[in-house]
């Protein structure tokens, strides 16, 4: 990208924040804290197909570029990086990045594929835009903690800043996907948060056997009856290997779907 090479040249820092667009207050978010720290900022929106199984998943994911757009300029973004798919990939692609142990679980377990072709696209992105700095949300914990492990094995030289879970005002994460829950729904996803909300406070409590909180918080989703538990886990919030006794934190992460709409969310369990 010649628009990369000429902003380095010329300004100072370039934060890139990568967005699969659909934009709400939790991008908006990372869009505030990359303003916060670089002179320039890239935001690119991308519905990447190569990280989605299901293609129904893919044709129904919100698209709502115009606002989008109003959005980023209302937040003084410098430049909308918005590729088409063919501008992407070349039809006979052949490289791609596999991370091979924090993938294993959680969404990489029930998504296969899914984030080899999220760090493909997100080392992609980093070639062409060449940031200073990428922000990504907390409210995706395996992503940015693979991306995280790219940057580090693959010496890219790229830092990676962490940005806050944005939450509407029942508790429930901020994604795109929470547009296509019907209104019934929509009501019954604050079982999520509420889940989440009671482990920690039956950590505060003493609670230490991962093994009963998650059982905990499998009966608080069951009251959903419609929910359907992709995973419920505590794991290590470094390796994202599971942990049987809590340490001092561990990795609180569930991932449902409701109305055929999957949702994650996650928390970090932290002791005193
Ligand atoms: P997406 O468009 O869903 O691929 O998300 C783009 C970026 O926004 C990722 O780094 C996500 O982790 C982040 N993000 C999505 N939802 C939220 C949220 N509710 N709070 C903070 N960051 C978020």
């Amino acid at each position: 990208m010649d628009w990369a090479k000429e902003r380095r040249c010329c300004l100072g820092r370039v934060a890139l924040v990568p967005t699969m667009g659909a934009l709400h207050v939790g991008h908006l978010s990372l869009i505030e804290l990359a303003r916060m720290q670089a002179d320039e900022v890239v935001v690119s929106l991308f519905v990447n197909p190569t990280q989605f199984g299901e293609v129904s998943d893919l044709t129904s994911y919100p698209k709502t570029l115009e606002q989008d757009k109003a959005r980023c300029e209302a937040l003084g973004v410098d430049v909308l990086f918005a590729p088409s798919a063919d501008r992407v990939y070349a039809p006979d692609a052949s490289v791609w990045i596999d991370e091979e142990q924090l993938s294993r679980g959680l969404c990489g377990g029930s998504r296969p594929g899914h984030f080899r072709g999220v760090c493909t696209i997100v080392l992609k992105l980093f070639n062409w835009v060449q940031p200073d700095l990428a922000v990504f949300g907390e409210k995706d914990a395996q992503q940015l903690r693979i991306i995280e492990r790219m940057v580090r094995d693959l010496n890219i030289a790229v830092e990676i800043v962490r940005g806050e879970i944005v939450r509407e005002s029942d508790g429930l994460a901020m994604s795109s996907r929470n547009q296509r829950l019907s209104k019934v729904a929509r009501a019954d996803a604050v079982v999520i948060y509420e889940a989440i909300e009671l482990a920690k406070k039956w950590v505060e409590q003493g609670e230490r056997s991962t093994e009963v909180l998650m059982q905990g918080v499998r009966d608080r989703l069951a009251r959903v009856p419609s929910l359907i538990v992709d995973y419920v886990v505590v794991v290590d919030d470094v390796t994202l290997e599971p942990v049987e006794q809590l340490g001092s934190s561990a990795l609180l992460a569930i991932a449902v779907k409701l109305e055929s709409v999957r949702l994650i969310d996650n928390s970090v369990l932290r002791l005193g």
